[in-house]
C-alpha cells in the first residue's frame, strides 16, 4: 500500500558546493535517510557522474537499468529510473559516468537548463522531499539541479578557506533565481567534518555564523570515522551505526529541515486559502 504523504507535494533541495570533498554526498545520503526515518517519502537523486551516492547505498548502476542520465537526456520517466534502497521510505535514482557527457550533449538542447525540473515535477506528488546530490562544479548539471530545486543546502567543511568559493556559489544562486527559477531559496548552510577539539573548527563556525547568521543549521556534523566508513558498507549511517555521533547529528539536521518544510507547507496552505 502507498504511504500517506506528509505534504501534498515534495520540496526539492539541491545539496551543492562547487568544492569537492566538503561533504555533499555524505550530507545528501545521510539527510535523505534521516528524513525517511522520520516517515517522509524521500527520493535521492544522484546527480554526480562519480555516482558516490549510488555506490554509498550499495546500488551501483548496471547495464539496462535506467539512470539519471536517461531521465535527463532521453526524458525517461522518473518512475522507470527509481530504485528502492535498504532504508524504507527512501528511493534512489542512480548516476553513472555517462552523466559526465550529458553536460556536453545538452549544450544545444532546447531549454537545456529545465530538463531535470521537468522530470522531477512529474514525481513531486509521490514524495515529501527530493534531495539532489550535486557534482563539484557550477556547470550545467548544477544549474539543472538549482533550476529544479526549491532550496539549496550548502555543506561547508570546517577547515582553512572554508568560505572560499561561497561568493561565486551565491552569485550563481542569485543568477538562477533571476533568470530560471524565481522561487529558489538559500535554505541553509551545514557545517561538516567539525573537529570540536580544534580552535580552527571553532573559528570556522564563528566565521560562518557571522556571515550567514540563522541560515546556518544548528546541527553540526562531527568528523567521525564511522561516517567515512558507512559508504564502503553500502549503507546510510543511520543503518550502518544508528547510535553513532554522525547518525545523531544528521538526525538533528533532518529535524531542522522538517521544521522548515512544515513552515513552507503552512505558508502555502495559507496562500491557497487567501486565494
Ligand atoms: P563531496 O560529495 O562534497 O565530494 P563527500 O561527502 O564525498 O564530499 O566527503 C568527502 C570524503 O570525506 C568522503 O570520503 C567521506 O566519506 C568523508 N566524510 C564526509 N563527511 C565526513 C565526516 N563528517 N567525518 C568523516 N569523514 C567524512
Ligand atoms: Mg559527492
Amino acid at each position: 500500500a502507498e504511504r500517506e504523504g506528509r505534504y501534498t507535494a515534495a520540496t526539492v533541495l539541491a545539496v551543492a558546493n562547487q568544492k569537492g570533498g566538503v561533504g555533499k554526498t555524505t550530507t545528501s545520503v545521510s539527510l535523505a535517510a534521516s528524513l525517511a526515518e522520520l516517515g517522509l517519502r524521500v527520493l535521492l537523486v544522484d546527480f554526480d557522474p562519480q555516482g558516490n551516492a549510488s555506490s554509498g547505498l550499495g546500488l551501483r548502476a548496471h547495464p539496462g537499468q535506467a539512470s539519471v542520465y536517461d531521465v535527463l537526456v532521453d526524458a525517461v520517466p522518473v518512475e522507470q529510473a527509481v530504485v528502492p534502497t535498504s532504508q524504507p521510505g527512501l528511493d534512489l535514482i542512480r548516476a553513472t559516468i555517462d552523466l559526465a557527457g550529458a553536460e556536453v550533449e545538452l549544450v544545444s538542447a532546447f531549454s537545456r537548463e529545465h530538463k531535470l525540473r521537468r522530470a522531477l515535477d512529474a514525481a513531486r506528488d509521490q514524495y515529501d522531499a527530493i534531495i539532489i546530490d550535486c557534482p563539484p562544479s557550477l556547470g550545467l548539471l548544477t544549474v539543472n539541479a538549482m533550476t529544479a530545486a526549491d532550496g539549496v543546502v550548502v555543506p561547508i567543511q570546517c577547515e582553512y578557506f572554508a568560505l572560499e568559493g561561497l561568493g561565486a556559489l551565491r552569485r550563481n544562486v542569485d543568477l538562477i533565481r533571476e533568470q530560471l527559477n524565481p522561487n529558489l531559496e538559500m535554505t541553509g548552510f551545514v557545517l561538516t567534518m567539525l573537529d570540536a577539539r580544534t580552535r580552527l573548527s571553532q573559528q570556522v563556525v564563528d566565521e560562518v555564523r557571522s556571515h550567514f547568521g540563522d541560515r546556518v543549521f544548528k546541527a553540526r556534523i562531527p568528523r567521525t570515522v564511522r561516517l567515512a566508513e558507512a559508504p564502503g558498507f553500502g549503507q546510510p549511517i543511520t543503518q550502518f551505526d544508528p547510535s553513532s555521533r554522525g547518525a545523531m547529528a544528521y538526525r538533528r539536521l533532518a529535524q531542522e529541515v522538517v521544521e522548515r518544510l512544515d513552515r513552507r507547507a503552512n505558508d502555502q496552505q495559507r496562500d491557497t486559502e487567501q486565494g
